[in-house]
């Protein structure tokens, strides 16, 4: 076979990660305290499609941001509508609150997901075309100490799983009635400086100003230092909105540094935007984001509805996990070989680990067709507890022989004895 079509036929596509067995405890355990943690706060799993309505997010993220101008994965199907992988969860969990009213029953829907999001970056570590996120999205609530529960359980599931040094940043990104005031401040401030900014922010500053205050171009980031503060520009609704958030915040004690360039990529976004970011991954350093938006369900056509919610990158996540030498439950392994000494005992050997399994022992056996000497250095090599020695003469007398590999004693047992023997 050809070199290049072996590249084709056995390279993952650029941006996606096989996460292979060696790695899948870290999944489970980060899945399994996310779950933990997040229903101690009463948010409930929901599980939306891969794929949704392209317009889904042009509308819900905004046409001027990078996700939906660049990064969207679309493509049509056989009628000829427009769909596109799921870059980011929120619209599509908002898009299912309003299709199955999920208010109905409760003015407050609490929602945590986690699944695989799709963006055409150009990838980099921390940076993929497929990765992981778990989010949490509370609709229904304007209220700070929302977004103060919100930023208190995304740190809680952070702490859970024992990453530290990690910063909580946060920000107001004001509302309908002040931000205007605020980008035009921006527009008068980079006028001047247009020429000095990257070519996107050049665009930025005709579409949304405010997106310049999240370019990583380091020319960009000298011109953005001493431009405007939000601050002096927002109304008294989102200054009382962003000092309770603070207030709440100490009350319980959590820590966090007021960064008035803070924006967040998405265009929905109201009032708090906050970030939590871990010193160890360098570049891409944000694990997490968030921040309210308001005007989200009923710009997909609900009624207005305050929301606010999370979203946090899981292999960011396990980086830094790995980076800070956090321990993971790791598998057992298997507890036991059941090795046969002749081809003529498989039947029976099959019968017993079969068994074996329904009283939940993990067991394994032979496929390969091996000697019982090589069945012996396979158990070996799994470092099992047990082997159970499968031969005619033990069978004659309705037993096998069991052999403790830690001690190295064999005991024969009747096949009735051997679940007990293990429990
Ligand atoms: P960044 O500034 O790093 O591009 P973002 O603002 O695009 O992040 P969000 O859309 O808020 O990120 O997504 C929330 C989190 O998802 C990020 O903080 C990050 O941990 C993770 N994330 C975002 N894009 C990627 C990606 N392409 N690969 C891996 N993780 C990602
Ligand atoms: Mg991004």
């Amino acid at each position: 076979m050809m070199d290049k079509e072996k590249i084709v036929l056995q390279k993952a596509p650029k941006g996606t990660n096989d996460i292979l067995p060696l790695q899948i405890d870290d999944w489970y355990y980060v899945e399994k305290v996310i779950k933990k943690v997040l229903q101690t706060y009463g948010y409930r799993e929901i599980r939306t499609p891969a794929f949704e309505n392209t317009e889904l997010f042009v509308r819900g993220i905004g046409e001027t941001t990078d996700i939906v101008n660049k990064e969207m994965f679309t493509f049509q199907d056989k009628k000829g509508r427009s769909l596109a992988l799921r870059p980011e969860g929120t619209a599509p969990v908002v898009r299912a609150y309003l299709e199955h009213n999920l208010s109905r029953e409760n003015m407050l829907v609490k929602l945590f997901y986690l699944g695989s999001m799709f963006r055409c970056e150009k990838p980099q570590s921390g940076r993929y075309r497929q990765f992981n996120q778990f989010g949490l999205e509370a609709i229904g609530s304007s209220d700070p100490l929302m977004d103060a529960e919100i930023i208190d359980a995304s740190l809680h599931v952070y702490r859970e799983l024992g990453l530290k040094n990690l910063s909580l940043v946060i920000n107001s990104v004001g509302c309908r009635k002040c931000r205007p005031g605020y980008l035009q401040a921006l527009k008068d401030y980079f006028k001047e400086r247009r020429d000095r900014l990257c070519s996107d922010c050049r665009e930025r500053y005709e579409k949304n100003p405010l997106r310049i205050l999240d370019c990583k171009n380091p020319q960009c980031q000298m011109e953005i230092k001493n431009c405007p503060s939000i601050f002096d520009y927002l109304c008294e609704d989102c200054k009382e909105h962003f000092n309770k958030l603070k207030e709440y915040l100490d009350s319980i004690g959590i820590i966090y540094q007021v960064n008035p360039l803070l924006v967040r990529g998405l265009d929905y976004y109201t009032k708090t935007a906050f970030e939590i970011s871990s010193g160890e991954l360098g570049a891409q350093n944000a694990v997490g984001g968030g921040g309210r938006y308001d005007y989200l369900v009923e710009e997909l056509g609900g009624n207005h509805t305050p929301a606010v919610g999370f979203a946090a990158g899981i292999e960011r996540m396990i980086a830094t996990m790995q980076k800070q030498g956090v321990g993971v439950p790791k598998w057992d392994g298997i507890q036991v070989f059941v090795a046969v000494t002749s081809s003529d005992d498989i039947m029976p050997a099959f019968k017993i680990i079969s068994d074996l399994r329904k009283y939940d022992i993990t067991a394994e056996m032979d496929f390969l067709n091996k000697s019982l000497k090589a069945q012996m250095r396979s158990a070996n090599k799994m470092n099992v507890s047990y082997v159970v020695i499968v031969g005619q003469e033990e069978l004659k007398e309705g037993k096998v022989m069991i052999k403790n590999m830690k001690n190295g004693e064999q005991e024969k047992v009747s096949l009735t004895k051997i679940y007990s023997y293990f429990k």
